[in-house]
């Protein structure tokens, strides 16, 4: 972990020379004066690993102060005692009651819901809650055609409302025998443990102004085919809504494996695929052609996550995996994917398989099934810091640039890439990033000011280059990688 440092917008911070000053033509809008200053760094080159070249290595973005307050605020017990209370309902299994007062997915739901009502009656108006509902048809794993009901808490933005992150827990529980609705299915690591977090970071969001808006979702019928999620994802893209970060929070309560290895407390994995699920085929062809399978817009995210939640205030390493999710095993990110938006998938760092998908029994001396003995409510409150830090940094800060394309028209050594101008009334500027083609995360960056093209003296063949938006509190937006124009 790298010691955080004061990071804030720097515009021109090198001294030009001639040979990498290149042109930098101003915005295409009025207004835009701005010419960046493109420089080498010699220092960089003096790092082993960091090829030589204009720019700076990038440095994380510390938490502002706000947000260690927030951060702080999260608070354990409340989590520890969500999921307590979600494992009293006997089973949340979707095919369970939803009329019985005290047991099953219908009373646990009611619950849930009344949670997020009293939370959103401390928001300023800013947070509505919803029961999203629908009808799943006879499936494999439905039986009957069955109510599936989502709770959707939506925190408004105030600045750029129209700009949208999800985060999500699935209410629903199952034991080994996925059609068994009567058994007792605790759910307390898998789900409970995400549905307390996103419920505890709603409470903490509610009271603060985002500048974007921020979903807090429990979803249902995650168990029997991620109904919930696919119905959430399917509306918000009917909807046109510009969803441009969702992460599952699914098995995110255990801090151990309680399988003989070390506990491993300080580590949470998140998934990310990398070839995008949504890509067509003419974006097929160009990533044939090009390159950038490392690249697609999950891959920005989870190393935005890194920069920003990967750090003392949040105490975890995140561990990204270039995986869309475990072997066999998937989860509520997977239907935002589908809908080609940029996800990912928050879990513990090593299961034991013996306390999920289990029925509650012991044998052979050995306890099975998802009880809330084997959580550890410490390690789900680091995990909740680590999505509070991503989710405050990307609401505070500037969406990701949109319509990034590298110029590509003739044969040239050096690049140019042009993007559109973000509306954020606090945008300050852009930043280029480029890689090594083999480097699995950016080691440069270059300041380019508030302008919407740039030529950089390095060639386009030879290195990764992408895009990302600063506001006035240097608060940085997640990278966008360009697209190839002719
Ligand atoms: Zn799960």
């Amino acid at each position: 972990m790298r010691r955080m440092e004061d990071t804030g917008h720097e515009p021109t911070p090198f001294t030009p020379t001639r040979r990498t000053l290149l042109s930098a033509a101003a915005a295409a809008v009025p207004l835009a004066v701005a010419v960046p200053t493109i420089a080498s760094q010699t220092a960089a080159a003096a790092e082993p690993d960091h090829a030589p070249g204009p720019g700076r290595p990038p440095r994380p973005q510390p938490p502002d102060r706000e947000l260690r307050r927030l951060l702080g605020e999260l608070d354990q017990e409340r989590i520890q005692a969500t999921v307590i209370r979600l494992t009293e309902f006997g089973t949340r299994h979707t095919l369970s009651s939803q009329t019985d007062p005290v047991r099953g997915i219908g009373a646990a739901t009611r619950w849930l819901f009344q949670q997020y009502q009293a939370i959103a009656a401390t928001s300023g108006g800013r947070m509505t809650v919803a029961l999203q509902s629908f009808v799943q048809p006879v499936g494999p794993r439905i039986p009957v055609p069955t109510t599936i009901t989502n709770i959707v808490a939506t925190l408004k933005g105030t600045t750029s409302p129209d700009r949208v992150y999800v985060v999500s827990g699935h209410i629903d529980s199952r034991v080994t025998d996925v059609l068994n609705f009567t058994a007792d299915a605790p759910g307390a690591d898998d789900d409970g443990s995400g549905c307390a977090a996103v419920l505890e970071l709603a409470r903490v969001f509610a009271t603060r102004p985002t500048e974007a808006t921020i979903m807090f979702v429990a979803v249902a019928g995650e168990e029997q085919g991620l109904f919930g999620s696919t119905f959430l994802a399917a509306q918000l893209k009917a909807a046109g809504t510009d969803i441009q970060g969702m992460f599952s929070n699914d098995i995110i309560g255990a801090s151990q494996a309680w399988d003989g290895t070390p506990p491993d407390p300080r580590t949470v994995r998140l998934f990310v695929e990398g070839v995008p699920t949504s890509e067509t085929a003419q974006q097929t062809a160009i990533r044939q052609a090009v390159g950038g399978e490392d690249d697609g817009p999950s891959r920005q995210l989870a190393r935005f996550v890194q920069d920003v939640a990967q750090n003392e205030a949040t105490g975890m390493r995140v561990r990204v995996i270039w995986r869309r999710d475990r072997f066999l095993r998937g989860s509520d990110h997977i239907p935002f994917l589908q809908q080609g938006y940029p996800a990912g998938r928050f879990t513990e760092p090593r299961e034991n398989f013996n306390h999920e998908h289990q029925d509650t029994r012991v044998e052979n001396g050995v306890q099975f099934g998802d009880l809330a003995q084997f959580c550890d409510f410490g390690y789900t409150t680091r995990v909740a810091r680590v999505n509070g830090a991503t989710l405050w940094s990307l609401a505070q800060g500037p969406g990701t640039p949109k319509g990034v394309q590298i110029v590509a028209a003739v044969l040239t050594n050096d690049s140019t890439l042009r993007w559109q101008r973000g509306t954020e009334p606090d945008l300050a500027g852009y930043e280029v990033l480029w890689r090594e083609t083999t480097a699995p995360n950016w080691t440069h960056v270059i300041p380019v000011g508030d302008v919407t093209t740039v030529t950089i003296d390095l060639a386009k063949d030879n290195v990764h280059f992408g895009v990302r938006a600063v506001d006035r509190d240097g608060h940085r937006s997640p990278v966008a990688y360009p697209v190839p124009a002719t």
